[in-house]
């Protein structure tokens, strides 16, 4: 018999329980609204920034600091250079600011449910987490957390709006946490905050503790380039470039930066790609409380709902086989949800016919069970 293969994985590699990224399949004529991405292309000005650079070559380095990029970031958001951080996607902006923020003696406070990659990114460091209980609608109980920071944290991670739920606090709400938390950072995740919610980069010039992080794969439609951002005082930002340039000096090519400069300074493309989804968003909502579902108030790109009658994750493997993908997480609290993402109005309308379809498909087999009545 021969030996079976060793393991070549270091025990900390076997430990990690990776985060699973909704599929990307290739089906003809898919509908997809399972990741969030925007139903809309990019701006053509980062398409045509990302062809020019092409034509300059890519046979050097592209800038290890993306200054440009940066001072376009900074410019738009009425702050300084120094207090932009780019990274690739948020995800990674993310793990460096877990990396160089988050590793305390004390826990790490980020609600129980919320985007998953931050339970990831505290087992990779090996990062205590205290998941804070949202409330009975789904919101984070600010007041809760608020008390449990005062007693002595890592930091306080959250995403605003919320992940998967689409439910926003407002500005004042994350100042109480800011407040609670003066000596940690809080990290406000503002990946879907340009679809309908307050964004806290206006607290940033007085709380030092304050770290806002961006993405450009939702508002911007560009989540193939993959670039997101982190906002902070210029201390912070440094903090991040420490972990940067212990890991990888070019986390942005010359496409990615030239690409996101053009679509951060393509403000008319912005806005009307956001106004369509927003106004989408309305639509389905509707359409979904039409058919009977519960659907979350949602200041995102995406709607949570769940129908009281049916079990979510038949009706999400029903859609898939009519080629609409939309996402499902096995969780506990959030297993009878469906998380929807915002398409075009086509794609919508898709979605809606399916599930009528399905629903009526569901009563009539319902009725065949029961059978006829007697009498
Ligand atoms: N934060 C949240 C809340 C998200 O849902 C996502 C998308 N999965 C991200 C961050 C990461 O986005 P990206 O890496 O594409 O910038």
């Amino acid at each position: 018999m021969t030996n079976p293969t060793p393991s070549f994985w270091s025990p900390r590699a076997a430990a990690l329980e990776p985060y699973v990224p909704g599929e990307q399949p290739r089906i003809t004529g898919l509908v997809k609204l399972n990741t969030n991405e925007n139903p809309y292309p990019p701006s053509p000005r980062a398409i045509d920034a990302i062809m020019q650079a092409v034509e300059q070559g890519l046979e050097r380095y592209p800038d290890p600091e993306s200054t440009a990029l940066r001072a376009a970031i900074a410019r738009r958001h009425g702050l300084d250079s120094a207090q932009v951080f780019v990274g690739n996607g948020s995800d990674e902006v993310l793990a460096l600011a877990f990396y160089a923020f988050f590793q305390q003696s004390a826990p790490l406070l980020f609600p129980d449910v919320t985007y998953s990659f931050y339970r990831v990114y505290t087992q990779l460091y090996g990062i205590q987490a205290e998941l804070q209980p949202v409330n009975e609608a789904l919101a984070i109980d600010v007041d809760a957390l608020a008390a449990r920071a005062n007693r002595g944290c890592a930091g306080i991670v959250l995403a605003n709006p919320n992940a998967p739920t689409g439910i926003a606090l407002p500005c004042a709400r994350i100042e109480a946490l800011l407040r609670a938390c003066p000596q940690r950072v809080v990290l406000v995740d503002e990946a879907y905050v340009d679809f309908g919610a307050e964004s806290a980069i206006g607290l940033i010039a007085r709380y030092p503790n304050l770290l806002v992080v961006h993405t450009l794969s939702k508002s911007r439609a560009l989540a193939g380039l993959r670039v997101g951002f982190a906002l902070g005082q210029a201390p912070l930002i440094e903090g991040l470039a420490r972990v940067k340039n212990s890991f990888n000096s070019y986390p942005l090519d010359r496409l990615a930066q030239a690409g996101a400069a053009a679509a951060i300074e393509d403000r008319a493309w912005f806005e009307k790609t956001r106004a369509a989804v927003i106004d989408t968003r309305e639509g389905l909502t509707l359409q979904l409380e039409d058919l009977g579902f519960e659907v979350l108030p949602s200041q995102a790109n995406f709607v949570f709902a769940r129908h009281p009658r049916r079990d979510a994750a038949e009706l999400a493997a029903a859609l898939r086989e009519r080629a609409v993908l939309v996402r499902h997480f096995r969780q506990p609290r959030v297993a009878q949800y469906l998380r929807i993402s915002v398409g075009t109005r086509e794609q919508c309308s898709a979605l809606i016919d399916a599930l009528k379809e399905i629903l009526r498909t569901c009563l009539r087999s319902e009725m065949a069970h029961v059978g006829p009545k007697s009498g």
